[in-house]
């Protein structure tokens, strides 16, 4: 998506009215509750699920038809579910049974105009739609300024480089970053980041002394790569990741290069799950902010199923995100923190397209929302000459679709790539079942993380 310069203004203004709307007194309200509950005895935490989980229930019930629908036909009452324990009398929900009782899983009593539509990639199956309240996305913002607190006061300098458009696509010359002076954050553009663009980036860090740089794991190894490249030594106070799975090699890269420590976070657009790095590195489930699952897959991981806490209008219970964690055998850390550990989070795909320009777009999604009857897609790249969509398409497929797929496609990655739309009966999925948006056949993290991982 590119933006004129009218829209870019715009954009000055849409940083303030964000920045307000996510730090409302119920921001402050979450900030205390989640301090409380951070330090919480097992003991605690348990009664504390139990009575979140109790008041959903009894919501849910009240509210939502398809839950009292699903209550009535299981010939079940609220108060058959008292404790997590109790939940497996009731389905798991899937994505694909929220696409087609979207209407059904809303509260129309409490949707307003403060609610927020996110949207799931609609490459896998439909795409789908949640409902986000009000109360839900200051929580959710709460819960990762908790995280945050570890490593940041108010007042740092911080950088965000993520893959997001800050300035259009098509601008081939600095800047590639806005100052938001709502969060007072330089917001750097993911996509420009490459080998000719590096250094007008470097000289910007460098001009800007961040402390803190918050990132998706593929842009802050990409941006380790050029200061060791160009032999510049940073430190940042910390970096804060997120988005996409974050292999140990590039951590301890990243780590390595800018003398600091990483603490990342996992959560998902349907918000009933997020597990984090403690200070100690440790990722923990956050017991708090919902109720997780850890479902026995056929391998040896575990799929994370959550049921969330806060969202009343759109109350997701055991919902399968398909993401998969390895379990921690040590079971503890020293930080403090009852809440459960994992070893590591799997299934998030971390790739991405690369442009003959060098753009890593890790950003699918765009390409395929508003084109009806595509059932399935997939991008698919070997050369950086040519992107390959292939999809999985529903009857009333028609050339206008096709045509829409590669106006989005050029417009979303680059007008120098040959896009090709390849219908197909099925796609494959990944060896551990996950289905995945991009695959490429190019390198994701190149030979340095490797190497690194193997002398750490
Ligand atoms: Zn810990």
């Amino acid at each position: 998506m590119s933006l004129n310069l009218e829209q870019h203004k715009l954009l000055g203004l849409e940083y303030w009215a964000k920045h307000w709307y996510r730090h409302s007194l119920w921001f402050d309200h979450y900030s205390r509750l989640l301090q409380k509950t951070a330090t919480f005895s097992p003991q605690a935490l348990e009664a504390f699920q139990n009575q979140r989980l109790k008041q959903l229930v009894h919501e849910v019930y009240r509210d939502i038809p398809y839950y009292r629908d699903l209550f009535v036909a299981l010939k079940l009452k609220p108060e058959a579910i008292q404790s997590a324990a109790d939940l497996s009398k009731l389905p798991y929900l899937t994505k694909a049974l929220v696409v087609a009782n979207f209407d059904k899983l809303i509260s129309q009593k409490k949707r307003n105009f403060l609610c927020k539509i996110a949207k799931t990639s609609g490459t896998n199956g439909s795409p789908a739609r949640f409902i986000r309240s009000f109360h839900s996305i200051n929580f959710e913002n709460a819960a990762v300024w908790r995280q945050w607190k570890l490593r940041t006061m108010p007042g740092k300098r911080r950088i965000t480089l993520r893959g997001e458009v800050v300035v259009p696509m098509s601008q081939s010359e600095p800047p590639f970053w806005r100052f938001n002076p709502a969060n007072q954050e330089l917001l750097m553009c993911g996509f420009h980041l490459n080998d000719k663009t590096a250094e007008a980036y470097l000289q910007k860090i460098m001009a800007f002394q961040p402390q803190i740089l918050s990132s998706y794991p593929s842009n802050a190894y990409a941006l380790a790569k050029y200061f060791r490249y160009h032999k510049i030594n940073y430190q940042f106070d910390a970096v804060f990741t997120s988005s996409e799975t974050l292999p140990p090699g590039v951590k301890h890269f990243i780590e390595d290069t800018f003398q600091t420590r990483t603490y990342d976070w996992y959560g998902q657009a349907e918000r009933v799950a997020a597990i984090c790095h403690c200070k100690q590195g440790t990722y923990h489930i956050q017991e708090d902010y919902s109720l997780v699952e850890l479902a026995p897959t056929m391998g040896p991981n575990f799929e994370v199923v959550g049921t969330h806490f806060f969202n009343t209008v759109m109350p997701l219970i055991r919902y399968k995100t398909g993401d998969l964690v390895k379990l921690d055998p040590e079971q503890s850390c020293d930080c403090g923190s009852h809440f459960r550990t994992v070893a590591f989070i799997d299934g998030r795909a971390c790739d991405f397209i690369l442009t003959p320009e060098g753009y890593q777009i890790s950003a699918a999604n765009h390409i395929f929302h508003g084109v009806e009857n595509i059932l399935e897609g997939q991008l698919y790249q070997e050369d950086t000459a040519c992107l390959v969509i292939k999809v999985v398409v529903g009857s009333g497929f028609t050339e206008q679709n096709r045509l829409e797929l590669i106006k989005n496609a050029r417009e979303n990655t680059s007008e120098h790539m040959r896009i090709v739309v390849k219908v197909v009966d099925y796609i494959q999925r990944a060896p551990n079942g996950k289905f995945q948006s991009i695959v490429s056949q190019l390198p994701v993290f190149d030979d340095a993380a490797e190497a690194f991982a193997a002398i750490v």
